[in-house]
């Protein structure tokens, strides 16, 4: 399907009404899980070769369905994946898989032949180009059996009418059979709790970079605060620098950063902790002992025998005690003389409760890289990150769907949230790039942790109790958590109506293992299925390009079969 077939649908006039002779479908958002719930839907639906005629309706506001904003094709390249080409498949990987279904690494051959290392780390607009082809070749496929339209609007709510679902956006509205939410981060947005600081010095949120960090916004020679020190922390650093024109050079085994000269004066982060993301493995470059994957499986099978649900003593005791001792057992590999669990876990203690300063800081990014790129044997952080990410699919089958008390929520986040620092931080490509920025001075980690903005008319200033700096300007680089909905979006109107809700306050909302939301105070939530990060924690880790890690999707699209058939036999 072209694109001009695809525009065909883009006025809220043309959508379709409710019908007896039709069934129909609306996939609200469609970013990577949108896509993936209409392939699952089309491949399920033409192995049963049921003749039923599906209007499907794709809500999706940006221009490339499949890649969504995440993943826009015309984002600049300096803002790379965080997940290794390899692990990047956009179809479901199974026996009768055809071969024109291409993993990443098998497009990136034929389209961009130079990025096709199966451990390297794409820009995102490529991986963006890579989605958007999935998606139209499934709209390719599926042309013959369903009516696909598109509508490039945003859906204001989704709500129950008799027997069908109302979905809305600002201009019109459409009934549905079937509605399948999957609006993920909700767009760019902002969190709503900011630093009470005037809208001419704070940019609220780092995306996209070419408008919110552009010369304009973000003068040459200013001096610079972000907050936050995460993720989007570097994209941030990267757009002003790499992104105005500066580059990296290798010399001498080092990577430096020659300056354009259109940088700012300084960048300089500042976080509650200092404690940095430390950098992914490279494969190849690191010598894996291959008695780590027995160890690995050993691990993830203790993790799936612990019997649900786990309360927080069974959390630390069998839980934790697991991930430390798969992580000390690796290290043993690697040297009899290397860390037991007992230490490890002292080392974590120590991790979890220190405040960094600027030298800890980039000591700990440097030692990060060393160990990916095999300059030094794995230590005590790689080796409890290499265990988070070995044993994390045992982890969500063992968690998901109540798996884990409420009470034990609390201390399974105070471990979750420094184990994403150890486990899915920043390709060691990217922890360079930041160590040389500060080499030469562009990046200042003077007020990495414990630093407080304070500001009044005339003066906007980073403080520590040591220490203090002017600033032109603060860039906010932190964004809304999982918990947090956009409060003009579908997700929170469905939650005020009660449609979704959450019966444990630490975790996103409900649902069941097709996606159906549970413990609705609506009776018949039936036809009504959400995926992605709103779910957070009720499906853990689900905010991820991975279609192996959780069956949710292809769980709904087996179930929507009989409903299909029953909706047949009545009409
Ligand atoms: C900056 C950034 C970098 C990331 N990097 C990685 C990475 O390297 N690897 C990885 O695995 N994950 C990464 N992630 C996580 C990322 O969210 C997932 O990979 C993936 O995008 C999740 O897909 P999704 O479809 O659930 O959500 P999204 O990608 O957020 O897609 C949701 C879609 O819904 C649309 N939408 C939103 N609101 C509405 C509405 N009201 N009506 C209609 N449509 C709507 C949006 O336009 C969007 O296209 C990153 C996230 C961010 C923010």
């Amino acid at each position: 399907m072209s694109d001009a077939q695809l525009a065909s649908g883009d006025s809220a006039t043309d959508l379709p009404r409710d019908s007896h002779s039709t069934y129909s479908l609306a996939i609200v958002g469609c970013g990577p899980r949108g896509l993936y719930c209409l392939e699952s839907f089309a491949r399920v639906f033409a192995q049963q070769s049921l003749a039923v005629p599906v209007v499907i309706t794709i809500f999706e506001p940006s221009r490339d369905p499949g890649a969504g904003n995440i993943y826009a094709v015309d984002q600049p390249h300096f803002l790379r994946m965080n997940y290794a080409n390899e692990r990047i498949d956009a179809w479901r990987d199974c026996q009768e898989r055809p071969k024109s279904n291409l993993s990443l690494v098998e497009w990136l051959e034929r389209h961009h032949p130079t990025l096709a290392n199966p451990d390297g780390y794409s820009p995102r607009a490529v991986v963006g180009e890579y989605l958007h082809d999935c998606f139209l070749q499934v709209c390719d496929q599926i042309s013959e059996s369903f009516v696909v339209k598109i509508c490039r609007q945003k859906v204001t709510n989704v709500e129950r009418l008799e027997s069908m679902w109302k979905v809305s956006t600002e201009q019109d509205s459409i009934l549905v059979h079937d509605v399948v939410v999957t609006v993920g981060h909700e767009g760019w947005r902002a969190p709503a709790s900011l630093p009470p600081v005037d809208s001419k010095r704070f940019i609220k949120s780092v995306f996209p970079v070419d408008r919110q960090l552009s010369m304009a916004c973000v003068p040459p020679g200013r001096r610079v605060a972000v907050r936050g020190f995460g993720l989007t922390w570097i994209d941030a650093a990267l757009a002003l620098t790499e992104g105005r024109g500066g580059h990296f050079v290798r010399q001498q085994g080092a990577l430096c950063y020659k300056p354009s000269g259109a940088e700012p004066a300084a960048i300089l982060p500042y976080s509650r902790t200092g404690r940095p993301m430390l950098a992914k493995p490279v494969k190849t470059r690191m010598t894996i002992p291959s008695q780590w994957d027995e160890i690995w499986k050993d691990g993830s099978r203790q993790i799936s025998e612990v019997t649900r649900p786990i309360d927080q003593g069974a959390f630390w005791e069998k839980i934790w005690k697991q991930i430390l001792d798969s992580a000390a057992a690796a290290l043993q590999v690697t040297s009899p003389n290397a860390e037991t669990s007992a230490t490890i876990s002292q080392w974590f203690e120590w991790w979890r409760t220190s405040n960094f300063d600027s030298r800890l800081t980039l000591n700990l990014m440097q030692q990060s890289v060393d160990v990916a790129l095999g300059r030094i044997p794995p230590n005590a952080p790689f080796a409890l990150g290499e265990a988070w990410r070995q044993l994390y699919p045992a982890l969500i089958n063992c968690i998901n769907h109540g798996g884990l008390c409420e009470e034990a929520w609390p201390a399974f986040r105070q471990i979750e949230v420094e184990m994403e620092r150890l486990a899915f931080g920043p390709p060691a490509e990217n922890v360079r790039r930041i160590l040389a920025l500060e080499k030469v001075g562009v990046v200042d980690l003077s007020f990495v942790s414990g630093a407080t903005l304070a500001s009044d008319a005339a003066s906007l200033r980073l403080v520590t109790p040591q220490n203090r700096s002017d600033v032109d300007l603060v860039i906010n680089a932190v964004i809304p958590s999982p918990l947090e909905t956009r409060s003009n979006g579908p997700i929170a109107a469905m939650f005020q109506r009660g449609i979704l809700s959450r019966q444990n306050r630490h975790i996103g909302f409900d649902v069941d293992e097709k996606g159906g939301p549970t413990a609705s105070t609506h009776s018949d939530a039936a036809g009504l299925t959400v995926f992605g990060r709103v779910t957070d924690g009720c499906i853990l880790g689900n905010d991820t390009l991975s279609r192996q890690l959780h069956p949710e999707i292809e769980n709904w699209a087996a179930s929507i079969v009989p409903r299909l058939s029953s909706w047949k036999q009545r009409n």
